[in-house]
């Protein structure tokens, strides 16, 4: 893209959401040039339309269809059009955009972000859930259409940020770090007993719910193993993870001859997203700058396996490949609904996992499939993972 004083077109998929109100803040804040092409939004249609009312995209888009006379009104004489459905969402992700904000929860992500990649534009990919169920079809889709995908996830930005392109070769380890979420000190008893406002309180970041329980699991961990194996070419066993309990380090890169480097920052999504924005330039903005002496020290420690299976139960399916990423993100999805549900406890989010996982082994169902086309051969693996999922979590809900 040109330099950043032309004014860029853009599209938020998931506007309302936490990802999508901070890519809006960064650009009121930034005064960035953008001119909005649309804004998209799941269930929230009150927020969509404050939000229309404030961008004047050209069109606004509820995936809830029921909510679409409502839309209608609130946009009445503005000259934004409001649309509904899924259709219309992979419809405005294709609008031809240069940048594309990916930040829509869940598989739900994955077919937008595919529209968008055909069409060429950057995608700035916070969906980490599209890579997980689709990651190689992805990343080709975006290269072959002359696009790019640039990720957002505060790990992986800080990872493309510091991995020297003609070095890529010479990387010996990812290192991404993670908070421990909220359950880091607690025991297996009480986290057995934990309910969904405990698991949603995380202690530094604010965000959706499916990613809070995700991190609580330490799921979020593993799902983001999988992100980086893909969009940085870099095998399982190539992949680490440390607890970092205050997110200041937001991962690092070992090199061949042991040095290593990290990337920093004060635990807000806007500069990951400002460098997804900008690459590679970089958007001056009033960002809260990083005070290391108010921190006075950094602390890590190893990840308890024992407390969050969800680590190997995503480093098994990254071994397994085929669909076991796909089907491993299904189940998540399936079970940490179930829970902020009540109808599993936590520790059964991580156990219907496995035994989904188990299950479609068992099957057979877990090899990639002749398909050759890779982004159907996804949504049926997810279609398919669900109705198995569904079944394993029904059962752990009759065992209660
Ligand atoms: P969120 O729940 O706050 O927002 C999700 C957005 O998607 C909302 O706009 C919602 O209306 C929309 N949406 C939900 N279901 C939809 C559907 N079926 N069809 C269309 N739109 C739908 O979630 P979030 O915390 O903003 O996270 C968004 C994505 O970014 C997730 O994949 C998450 O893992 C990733 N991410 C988030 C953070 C963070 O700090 N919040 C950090 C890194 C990565
Ligand atoms: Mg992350």
């Amino acid at each position: 893209m040109g330099p950043l004083t032309n004014p860029r077109k853009v599209v938020v998929l998931g506007s309302t959401g936490s990802i999508g109100l901070s890519t809006l803040s960064l650009f009121e804040e930034s005064g960035a040039p953008v001119e909005i092409l649309a804004l998209t939004a799941g269930r929230n249609v009150e927020r969509l339309i404050e939000q229309a009312l404030r961008w004047r995209p050209q069109v606004a888009v509820i995936e809830d269809e029921t909510k679409l006379q409502q839309l209608k009104d609130g946009l009445a004489g503005t000259g934004v059009r409001a649309a509904a459905g899924a259709s219309a969402i992979n419809e405005a992700a294709a609008m031809g955009a240069d940048w594309v904000m990916s930040a829509i929860v869940g598989a739900a992500g994955l077919a937008p972000t595919l529209a968008a990649a055909r069409t060429g534009a950057v995608i700035a990919l916070a969906n980490k859930e599209s890579l997980v169920c689709a990651g190689p079809a992805l990343l080709a889709i975006a290269k072959a259409a002359g696009g790019s995908v640039i990720p957002v996830d505060s790990e992986h930005s800080a990872i493309f940020q510091v991995l020297q392109p003609d070095c890529a070769h010479r990387v010996s380890r990812l290192i991404l770090t993670a908070s421990g979420g909220p359950f880091r000190t607690w025991d297996k008893a009480a986290m057995a007993a934990a309910t969904p406002e405990q698991a949603i309180a995380h202690p530094n970041w604010s965000m959706g719910a499916k990613i809070s329980v995700d991190s609580a699991t330490m799921m979020n961990k593993g799902l983001e193993m999988i992100e980086a194996s893909y969009l940085f070419g870099t095998p399982e066993d190539r992949v680490n993870v440390v607890i970092h309990p205050q997110s200041v380090i937001h991962s690092l890169v070992e090199y061949a001859d042991g040095s290593t480097l990290a990337q920093l920052g004060a635990p807000d999504m806007r500069p990951p997203i400002a460098c997804a924005f900008a690459w590679p330039d970089r958007l001056p903005w009033p960002a809260k700058r990083l005070d290391l002496a108010a921190y006075g020290q950094l602390t890590f420690e190893s990840p308890d396996l024992d407390r969050f299976p969800s680590i190997e139960i995503a480093r098994e399916a990254l071994r397994l490949a085929g669909a076991a990423p796909a089907v491993m993100n299904a189940a998540n999805e399936v079970a940490v609904a179930a829970f902020l549900d009540r109808r599993i406890g936590f520790l059964d989010i991580a156990a219907s996992v496995a035994g989904t996982l188990e299950r479609m082994n068992s099957l057979g169902t877990l090899s990639a499939t002749d398909n050759d086309d890779a982004v159907e051969n996804a949504m049926m693996i997810d279609a398919s993972a669900r109705r198995i999922a569904a079944e394993v979590v029904a059962q752990k809900h009759r065992g209660r």
